[in-house]
């Protein structure tokens, strides 16, 4: 990797950074820097570069603007209790990059070059990463085909890019839980399709879904399995839990991951601290007639979605088709609050990493 003297000087003057910083929002303002690599067929990919964050020039024939083969991941980089910056398991990040790669016939991107890139990012931009409570620098790793082409087959060029966007607290105003529309017109993955891949391809077939929901009155779409159209598969971007029952006796079902589901790194973190705190965990098939049922008869307490941006957000009232239903009293129940309390308290260092989950840079 190498970094050419010119990146050190900053895109964006102190004053100005301490403005953006103050109410940053979400994916709105970037970091001084990206990071660059490029991927040649018989040659294979040349040095990380850091370099000022600017424009691509890319020739309207590039592949990846007609046949889309373009990948992502989200990350985050935290300020620690005790000092320093810290991000939160780079490396499942990079793995799944890679599986996203093999699926969109991308070639592969050694993982200890994804993480030293991310790494040298923050490194150089760590005046981004926002401090106080929740709040964040998102990283985002991302591949795209380039080689200028109107041929239908795997490209012969590709570039590796990272850029990085202050993120203020998700919840603002305190955690809130949402509404969702179960998705019946459309689907967001089937067998055999991309959806365990972080595909760009996928986001685009989903927002008219999310349209739907919002013309709906509701803040999200929950995507049903493509086959039986019973099955609750996410929420959005976000994988979904329920818990049934209540206290220490109390079982958390998980969708399990069939190839149409996205593996989320936040919901493999989540099935770890659940069972250490003594939950039964269960990935398992989950239907919306299991849902519905146990919201009914109370035996279902609570149901949340977790994902990097927001964490854990709980889930409050369902509307189907085939009738609404609210979960318990509609608000955030005690180990929604509980499992995303201790997340963060591992991201941001304020309890010991017993895991190693948190991955220091600074
Ligand atoms: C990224 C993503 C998730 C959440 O994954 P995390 O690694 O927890 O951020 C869930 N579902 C979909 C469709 C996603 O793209």
């Amino acid at each position: 990797m190498s970094e050419p003297g010119g990146a050190a000087v900053p895109r964006i003057p102190a004053e100005e950074r301490a403005r953006l910083l103050a109410n940053p929002g979400f994916g709105k303002v970037f970091t001084d820097h990206m990071v660059t690599s490029s991927w040649t067929s018989g040659v294979g990919w040349d040095a990380a570069q850091l370099s000022a964050y600017g424009p691509l020039s890319l020739d309207p024939s590039t592949t990846v603007l007609h046949y889309g083969q373009a990948i992502f991941e989200g990350l985050k980089a935290f300020h620690q209790a005790g000092g320093g910056i810290a991000t939160f398991r780079p490396g499942a990040n990079a793995r799944r990059f890679g599986r996203s790669a093999a699926r969109m016939a991308m070639p592969q991107l050694p993982e200890e070059t994804f993480v030293a890139a991310v790494e040298m990012l923050v490194r150089a931009d760590q005046d981004w990463v926002p401090s106080g409570a929740e709040r964040s620098l998102y990283v985002r790793p991302f591949m795209i085909s380039t080689e200028a082409f109107l041929g239908v087959r795997p490209a012969s060029r590709y570039q590796f890019l990272v850029i990085a966007s202050p993120a203020g607290a998700y919840f603002p105003n305190g955690v809130a839980p949402v509404s969702v529309y179960i998705s019946e017109d459309y689907v967001r993955a089937a067998p055999g399709g991309t959806g365990e891949a972080k595909a760009a391809g996928n986001y685009a077939a989903s927002l008219l879904a999310q349209q739907q929901a919002a013309d709906e009155g509701c803040d999200q779409v929950v995507w049903i399995d493509a086959v039986e159209r019973s099955y609750v598969e996410e929420m959005g971007g976000m994988n979904l839990f329920f818990v049934r029952g209540s206290g220490s006796g109390a079982e958390l079902v998980t969708p399990q991951l069939t190839g149409t589901l996205l593996a989320g790194v936040t919901r493999d973190s989540l099935i770890t601290l659940a069972r250490d705190a003594g939950y039964r965990v269960t990935e398992r098939r989950f239907s919306v007639d299991e849902w519905r049922a146990g919201a009914e008869d109370g035996s279902l307490c609570e149901t949340f979605a977790c994902g990097t941006a927001a964490v854990i957000t709980p889930v409050g009232q369902v509307k189907a088709k085939t009738g609404d239903f609210t979960i318990a009293d509609g608000a955030a129940g005690p180990i929604t609050m509980r499992l995303r309390e201790e997340l963060l308290d591992i991201q941001h260092g304020r309890v010991p990493d017993t895991r190693g989950w948190v991955h220091r840079i600074v």
